[in-house]
């Protein structure tokens, strides 16, 4: 039966598919199991950022609406939390599968309001969809423990409990990755759940809850809303939000853990980045040159894990022009151009502050080796580009080292040995990423022992763990205590109750000592 489930997200319903010249969709609200018009006054626009073009417009959800996506999501708790828990899974093995059917079109919706490759958005997808085949495993994820006989007759146990109403809020760089990262894991353990996506990306989540919706997930279990500051105060202070989920920006992470734990919530946040790749002169070069290239500038730069940084120890300082020679011949084009590496930046504001950035390189003394920041897209020449940049001789007290570029931004700094590299990532406040190239297994051992950064690559430039592990970001990188997905994932959206009982054996119904 399950293989028979089918579903196709097409422009009769989702409003960006249906983009004309002549109109501009609105993206809908999602209350109750119904996809609504906002009432709203305030719109805000969604463009192609590799024209600029506007593509559609997503409201500023109404007070009285989110009202109403929490009452929903509170009203249909307490019916979902006692669903069984393999009705809770089949939904989510019906849901991989919808993924599986529809991933290239929530692809190409993603390339038109993020501007990533076309096989970029689908690996974006893709990443989320493994986190929903892995929330497909919570029958044994949501085991509790046993201790039986702890004295005469009593035995101590304990169980997972869901925790009501949580709520994510979405950056712009992954529009299906990490919402799949949080409502999935959420809603199998038996919560429901307030999704915000970001306002510049909202499509992808909207099909994504269509797809929950047609994999029988019953209306209210998932409500989306839209909007920024307003719905982000909403989602913080509400006394029916127990928990939130929250991935972007440091500025907006710490103010969304103090002031959602201030209101006695649970938070989770992943936040920025500055993630370095330390190059050993034993490395295989030809590997490490263009990993590091694909790490750099994949996606333009725009992603959490991006390798941003590169320490050249030793003789590897070397390979500089190589790694230049690579860069250059990586193609920048509209993410849906055939042989695009790279397509443009979110914003012209992005834009701008990574040339700022870049220009602040060349103030502060380091040298731009390769420069991006004047390339012309032919047939996009109002897109947000920036061509695959790298600037060399940078030092830790440079603005282009300290601030996360979040652009197609190589910033490469050289020492002598080992120790002074890892001291340079240690002294950097992030903890997200980080990966070391090298052929020597002793080397390689003693920096991910040594390195204070939460996931660790040994020839692997983006170390993003797999889901049935949690993505373990760490110091300036993640505030919380509870890691997204995995185990960890589990953990944070469920309420641990232990119950210690005694049943006398002298009670038990005909039975008597003799007997036993
Ligand atoms: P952002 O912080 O601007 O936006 C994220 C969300 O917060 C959006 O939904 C937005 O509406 C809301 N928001 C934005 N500013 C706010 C404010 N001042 N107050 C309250 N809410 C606010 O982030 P972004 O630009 O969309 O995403 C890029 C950032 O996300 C980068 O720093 C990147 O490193 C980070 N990121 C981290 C991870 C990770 O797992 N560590 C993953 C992806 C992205």
């Amino acid at each position: 039966r399950i293989l028979q489930v089918s579903s196709k997200v097409n422009s009769t319903w989702h409003p960006a598919s249906s983009f004309s010249s002549s109109s501009v969709p609105s993206v809908k609200l999602f209350i109750d199991g119904k996809f609504i018009e906002s009432k709203s006054d305030k719109w805000m626009d969604i463009h192609n950022p590799a024209t600029n073009e506007v593509i559609g417009r997503v409201p500023q959800a109404t007070k009285a609406e989110m009202d109403a996506a929490v009452s929903s999501c509170k009203r249909a708790f307490p019916a979902w939390a006692d669903t069984s828990i393999l009705s809770r899974q089949q939904v989510l093995l019906r849901y991989q599968q919808l993924i599986k059917e529809n991933l290239k079109e929530i692809a190409r919706l993603i390339t038109l309001e993020q501007g990533k490759t076309l096989a970029d958005a689908e690996g974006d997808v893709f990443r989320g969809l493994q986190v929903v085949e892995h929330a497909c495993s919570v029958t044994s994820l949501m085991l509790g423990e046993t201790m039986p006989s702890i004295t005469k007759d009593m035995d101590l146990y304990s169980y997972r409990l869901p925790l009501g109403v949580c709520a994510g809020i979405a950056p712009f760089n992954f529009p299906a990755m990490i919402p799949l990262w949080m409502f999935p894991m959420a809603m199998v353990c038996g919560n429901t759940f307030l999704m915000k996506p970001s306002e510049r990306v909202p499509g992808a989540t909207i099909l994504l809850a269509k797809l929950l919706q047609d994999s029988g997930a019953p209306d209210g279990t998932l409500n989306v809303i839209h909007g920024q500051h307003e719905a982000v105060n909403f989602i913080c202070d509400h006394p029916d939000i127990k928990a939130i989920s929250f991935v972007g920006s440091n500025q907006a992470g710490e103010y969304i853990f103090e002031r959602g734990s201030r209101h006695g919530k649970r938070v989770q946040a992943n936040m920025g980045a500055k993630n370095h790749g330390v190059v050993m002169p034993d490395a295989n070069k030809e590997n490490t040159l263009n990993q590091l290239v694909g790490a750099a500038f994949g996606a333009a730069g725009q992603r959490c894990m991006a390798l941003s940084t590169a320490i050249l120890v030793g003789e590897a300082k070397k390979w500089l022009p190589e790694l230049v020679e690579r860069a250059k011949k990586l193609r920048v084009n509209a993410g849906d151009q055939p042989g695009a590496d790279l397509g443009p930046l979110i914003t012209p504001q992005a834009k701008e502050r990574v040339c700022n950035l870049i220009d602040s390189g060349t103030e502060e003394g380091a040298s731009i080796l390769l420069d991006g920041r004047d390339i012309k897209v032919k047939g996009y020449e109002n897109g947000n580009f920036v061509g695959p940049t790298i600037i060399s001789n940078v030092k830790p007290n440079m603005t282009c080292y300290k601030e996360e570029i979040f652009g197609p931004v190589l910033v490469v700094l050289e020492t002598d040995t080992l120790d002074e590299a890892i001291k340079i990532v240690n002294d950097n406040p992030y903890g997200n990423g980080t990966a070391i190239f090298t052929t020597n297994g002793a080397t390689a051992r003693k920096y991910s022992h040594l390195v204070d950064v939460g996931q660790v690559g040994v020839n692997v430039p983006i170390p993003v763990p797999l889901p049935m592990f949690s993505f373990t970001g760490s110091r300036a990188s993640f505030r919380g205590d509870t890691n997204f997905y995995g185990k960890q994932g589990i953990q944070f959206y469920t309420q641990l109750k232990t119950v210690t009982s005694q049943w006398k054996e002298e009670d038990a119904s005909l039975s008597s000592p003799a007997v036993v």
